[in-house]
């Protein structure tokens, strides 16, 4: 099981060491870069010195698509895409991440995370996903490419909708 920390779980700055028990613990280059901004590096070159690795995901597209069904593309940095993009290519991972939107690609994606520290506090519980909703009669369809309700002819448009976390 490798531990994937994001910005906000570098920068709530409760990692002051690298946790036990995990193969790995890992940070994105844009993370990287991200944190280094507007803060003193010191507590990120102690977690890179004590084995904390640096990666950067070869592929940030099933990460977008995925952002884009759940709707939350425009809420998401960089360093945001480059962690979930990260955690799809590992195999068995946990990420550490304080950001609603993140957690909400994670969870659509079957992704195990927690938010920093306190475990499952912050943590949502049910996945939030874009599904095209006709504006007339309210009926749920699946088809993404739908414009036109057959039911009652008005437009049909996505809206964010509650899914339960199995
Ligand atoms: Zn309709």
């Amino acid at each position: 099981m490798d531990l994937i920390l994001d910005s906000s779980a570098l920068l709530s700055g409760k990692f002051t060491s690298i946790p036990n028990g995990f193969d790995s613990v890992l940070i994105t280059d844009e993370v990287r870069t991200e944190v280094s901004k507007g803060r003193p590096e010191k507590s990120l070159v102690l977690l890179l010195d004590a084995g904390l690795r640096v990666l950067t995901p070869t592929d940030k597209d099933s990460a977008m698509e995925a952002a884009r069904r759940t709707g939350d593309l425009p809420k998401l940095s960089e360093a945001d895409l480059s962690v979930i993009a990260l955690a799809l290519e590992r195999h068995t991972v946990i990420v550490v991440t304080d950001d609603f939107a993140v957690q909400n690609v994670l969870s659509f994606l079957h992704i195990r995370f927690t938010g920093g520290g306190e475990l499952g506090d912050r943590t949502i519980r049910e996945t939030r996903i874009l599904k095209p909703r006709c504006r007339g009669c309210g009926r749920f369809y699946t088809d993404m490419a739908m414009k036109e309700c057959p039911i009652c002819g008005s437009e049909v448009r996505p809206v964010r909708s509650r899914d339960r976390i199995r």
